[in-house]
């Protein structure tokens, strides 16, 4: 089959077209012609190369698939060929206590499409099926495929681990990125209360234009935006932060509320950072850490947009043989919204 992919680490130059074989189908695999994929942090990521992270090269990269069943293994009663599927990005080995509590992103063996194993940006890919669905009514294609890596992790950071409650207010560091963007679209269907920091001021004026939310400018300095989050909640501080940035944990904790929640995901800015661990206790604060959703997060996840008619903000649209030019455009960070790779090779 063909891939786009790269056989060496480096820039975006390095994504080329690829023939490797068809990928095997397990009894209970199935096998996805991929229509669209979207292009992620991650892939960007896997192709500078992870220290201390060993691929087996050529590496195929993405972890968004959209696509009809092309196959089934012998023991998969749920799927038929022709239907048509959306891939939960990270599954298990199905076997281990963490996947038999519903925790498949913690088993030991847990894979990551386009991480551990080759991903999206092919004709093909092979899956276990217990991590495809059917995909929702009411969505485009192209917004379908911006859907599978953060729909279920704005989910589960804002619904499942922060247990948001109308009324409550949320800050989003990174809020003009994709995930950012997603937790907005989220936090205003939950009617919560969003401040958004972003460093574009190019970007302030489209994320108003998600709801009523408040943007600031994380360009300013850290008392003066101390000052703007603690007068906007009335002194109270935040009740919900989602932690991407990992530096920045001390200065979340400083921001939260009495009984506020801080969902880390992410290290963007660094992976140290030091807290006031009085203020910590003091105010009751729980700090929650995860990476992917489960599978059944996922599910909940898409029922979710479903039900609340959230849309993914699309950007653009390439052929998945543009995928160089593509991610070039994605790394210089000007754009707003999912770009988004259709699979005709
Ligand atoms: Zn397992």
């Amino acid at each position: 089959m063909k891939v786009m992919g790269f056989s060496q680490h480096g820039n975006y130059e390095v994504i080329k077209e690829f023939t490797i074989d068809d990928p095997k189908v397990s009894d209970l695999d199935v096998l996805i012609k991929i229509e669209m994929t979207s292009i992620n942090t991650l892939d960007i990521m896997t192709r500078n190369g992870i220290p201390g992270f060993n691929f087996n090269l050529p590496h195929v990269p993405g972890s968004d698939v959209i696509g009809k069943i092309e196959a089934v293994g012998k023991n998969v009663k749920d799927f038929s060929i022709g239907d048509k599927v959306i891939v939960n990005t990270v599954y298990g080995c199905g076997k281990c206590y963490q996947c038999k509590s519903g925790y498949e992103a913690q088993c030991p063996l847990w894979q990551c499409l386009g991480l551990h194993v080759n991903g999206s940006y092919s004709e093909l890919i092979s899956v276990p099926h217990s991590s495809v669905s059917k995909v929702p009514a009411g969505f485009s294609d192209e917004e379908l495929s911006a859907m599978p890596l953060h729909v279920p992790l704005a989910w589960r950071n804002i619904k499942k681990l922060a247990k948001a409650r109308e009324g409550e207010s949320i800050l989003i560091r990174g809020a003009s990125g994709n995930v950012g963007i997603f937790a907005i679209l989220f936090s205003l269907a939950l009617k919560l209360n969003v401040i958004a920091l972003s460093g574009s001021p190019e970007k302030e004026s489209k994320l108003k234009k998600l709801g009523k939310i408040t943007v600031l400018s994380s360009n300013k300095s850290a008392t003066e935006l101390n000052k703007e989050i603690l007068d906007i909640t009335n002194g109270k501080g935040v009740d919900i932060i989602l932690e991407s940035f990992g530096s920045t944990l001390g200065n979340s904790v400083d921001l939260a509320a009495y009984n506020a929640r801080i969902v880390s995901f992410g290290v963007l800015t660094g992976a140290e950072s030091s807290l006031n661990v009085r203020k910590l206790y003091l105010k009751n604060i729980s700090i929650f850490g995860t990476h992917n959703a489960s599978k059944q997060e996922f599910d909940e996840a898409l029922e979710f947009v479903s039900k609340n008619n959230i849309h993914p903000i699309i950007n653009s649209s390439y052929n998945i043989k543009d995928a160089s030019k593509a991610q070039s455009i994605f790394e210089k960070h000007e754009i707003f919204g999912k770009i988004i790779l259709k699979n005709r090779f």
